[in-house]
C-alpha cells in the first residue's frame, strides 16, 4: 500500500490524469501479476529488456496522450531481437504523427503471453457517484465494446461476490474450458478481482481503472494492459 501511494504520487506530480501503462507498478503493488518488461526510452535500452526476455517480444507506445495504443499501430506483438530498433523508430513516429505535441515517455517491452492457451478478459471500475466504485468482470480484449458481456458489483467484493462475477457474464463456458481448450485459473481472476477492489477502496482518487486485457491462462493470469483515470 505504501508502494502505490508513492506511486499514485509520482503521478500526480506529472500533473496527469490519465495514466497507462506506466501505471503498472500499482498492479504490482497489489500482487497483480503483471508480463516481465519495462519501459524505456531508447532503442538500446530496449533491446537490452528484450535480450532479457527469452524469444520475442511485445512492444507498446507509452504516452499518456495515447490510452488506446492500436488504434495508432502503437502495439507491435512478436517482435524478434533483431527488428526491437526499428520497431522502437516505428512506434515512435506513428505517436508523433497521430499526435505532433504528445508527451511520449518511451517504450514499453513486454514479455509474450500465449493468447492461444488463454481468455482476454477485463477487470475493471468505474465510480457511479450513488453507489461509489463499481467493479466490472467481462470478456476482454477486442469484444469487450462488442459483445458487452460485463458483470458488476459494489466494491469492496467479498470472495463469493468475486466468483459469482465469473459465473454469470455469457462467456463463463469459456473460462471453465469449452471446445476441448483447459479451463483457466478461475481462482486467479477472483484474487485479480478482489485485489482491485482493495486497490480502489484504498484509493478515492483513482476514478476509473481498466485491465484490458487481463490474461486469463490455464496455470495463472496476467494483466497485460491498465489505463486508469486520477482525479
Ligand atoms: P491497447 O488496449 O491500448 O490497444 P494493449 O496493451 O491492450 O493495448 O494491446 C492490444 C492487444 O494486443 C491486447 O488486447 C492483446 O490481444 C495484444 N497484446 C498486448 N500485450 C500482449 C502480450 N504481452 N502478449 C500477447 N499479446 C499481447
Ligand atoms: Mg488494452
Amino acid at each position: 500500500r505504501e508502494r502505490a501511494r508513492e506511486i499514485l504520487e509520482t503521478v500526480e506530480d506529472r500533473d496527469e490524469t490519465r495514466l497507462g501503462v506506466e501505471a503498472m507498478e500499482l498492479l504490482d503493488a497489489y500482487g497483480i501479476e503483471t508480463p516481465t518488461g519495462d519501459i524505456v526510452d531508447d532503442p538500446a535500452d530496449a533491446l537490452e529488456v528484450a535480450e532479457r526476455i527469452d524469444g520475442d517480444v511485445v512492444m507498446k507506445i507509452v504516452s499518456p496522450d495515447i490510452l488506446h495504443k492500436s488504434d495508432i499501430g502503437g502495439v507491435k506483438v512478436g517482435v524478434a531481437n533483431e527488428d526491437v530498433y526499428d520497431a522502437y523508430e516505428d512506434l515512435v513516429t506513428r505517436a508523433k504523427n497521430y499526435q505532433p505535441d504528445a508527451n511520449i515517455l518511451g517504450v514499453q517491452v513486454q514479455e509474450m503471453v500465449n493468447l492461444d492457451d488463454g481468455v482476454e478478459t477485463i477487470v475493471g471500475m468505474n465510480r457511479d457517484p450513488q453507489f461509489g466504485p463499481l467493479m466490472m468482470f467481462g470478456l476482454g480484449g477486442i469484444f469487450v465494446e462488442i459483445l458487452e458481456d460485463t458483470t458488476f458489483r459494489v466494491a469492496p467484493v467479498s470472495e463469493t461476490e468475486a466468483e459469482d462475477m465469473t459465473k454469470e457474464i455469457d462467456a463463463a463456458p469459456m473460462l471453465r474450458g469449452a471446445r476441448g481448450n483447459d479451463p483457466v485459473d478461475i481462482g486467479g481472476i477472483t484474487e485479480t478481482i478482489q485485489r482491485l477492489s482493495q486497490l480502489v477502496t484504498d484509493f478515492p482518487a483513482i476514478l476509473e481503472l481498466d485491465i484490458n486485457p487481463l490474461v486469463a491462462l490455464p496455470d495463472g493470469v496476467k494483466a497485460v494492459d491498465v489505463r486508469l483515470t486520477v482525479d
